[in-house]
């Protein structure tokens, strides 16, 4: 720990007035993503989101075409990689998936909705893994190079549940409690490095994985599919509809950039007032 003296506040005041046009169309430009996860749903419109904004986006997902297609529509890179598999995140596969990266989108995730007391161990831990053993790994391979830099913005994908629980969704829960705590431990230690780490937790948003849900809640319920919105998902919802992965994605894009200078250790619902209540 250094001593923090007047002047090197001013110089932090004068380097963020030095910063990048705040108007420009392409506020992410010479900035190089990655977002794991980023071949499907809100993944991949972040993946459009910070592209369009001029960002070269590195789409990192188990699914060869899906990231494939979307890398080539984008003008972006892949990184094809199982994120389970944390024996393959050795250092040297972090190093070259993550050179020069600046911002870290962990978006990669999945859901399984039992009883815990139905819940298979294997699962529970895969869940842990993929969604914060590896968001862990990621943002400590990623920091020494944020840290040189003086620059980093570290966005984690958490979810309304990262917040407030649900039942069934055990591990998904603990998961994103976890992320959260650990997004805001990465804020408070790259604070003086530039680097900033907040979360968004989106409510239901129209993707894959809240399709697949919505048959399993019916199933674990007993009730029709049809049913499930409007009697269970989005009960408590000020706002009466699922959330669009392009909404997410402008947030993302919007923590991102230059103007999300003094957000760190956040979390930004995004949930049409589900956590309000
Ligand atoms: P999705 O199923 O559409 O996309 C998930 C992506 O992750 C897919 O491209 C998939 O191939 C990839 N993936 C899955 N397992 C992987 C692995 N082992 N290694 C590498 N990649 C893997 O899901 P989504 O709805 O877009 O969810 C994305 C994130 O958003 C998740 O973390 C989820 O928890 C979170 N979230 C979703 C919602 C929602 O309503 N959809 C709400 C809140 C939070």
């Amino acid at each position: 720990m250094t001593d923090l003296t007047d002047a090197d506040i001013d110089a932090d005041a004068d380097r963020v007035s030095a910063a990048p046009d705040r108007t420009s169309a392409q506020p992410l430009a010479g900035r190089r993503a990655l977002v794991t996860g980023g071949a499907s749903g809100i993944g991949a419109a972040v993946v459009r989101a910070l592209a369009a904004r001029g960002a070269h986006v590195v789409v990192a997902d188990i699914d060869t075409a899906g990231a494939t297609a979307l890398a080539e529509e984008v003008g972006g890179s892949i990184w094809i990689v199982n994120l389970m598999d944390t024996a393959a995140l050795t250092d040297a596969a972090l190093a070259s998936a993550l050179a020069g990266v600046d911002i870290l989108v962990n978006n990669a995730g999945i859901q399984r909705i039992n009883p815990i007391q139905d819940f298979k161990p294997a699962d529970f831990h895969n869940i842990l893994t993929l969604m914060l053993e590896a968001p862990f790994l990621l943002i400590r391979a990623v920091l020494p190079q944020m840290y040189a830099a003086n620059f980093g913005r570290i966005i984690n994908v958490s979810s309304v549940h990262g917040i407030r629980a649900s039942p069934y969704k055990s591990a998904y829960v603990a998961a994103k409690h976890g992320l959260e705590g650990l997004s805001k431990v990465t804020a408070l230690e790259g604070g003086a490095h530039g680097v900033t780490s907040n979360c968004v937790a989106p409510g239901y948003v129209r993707t894959p994985l809240v399709e697949k849900q919505i048959t399993d809640q019916a199933l674990v319920h007993g009730i029709p599919a049809s049913e499930v919105l409007s009697t269970i998902m989005l009960t408590e919802s000020a706002i009466k509809r699922l959330v669009e992965p392009a909404e997410v994605g402008s947030l993302v894009a919007w923590l991102a950039s230059d103007d999300a200078a003094m957000v760190t250790g956040a979390s930004y619902t995004m949930d049409g007032g589900w956590s309000a209540r």
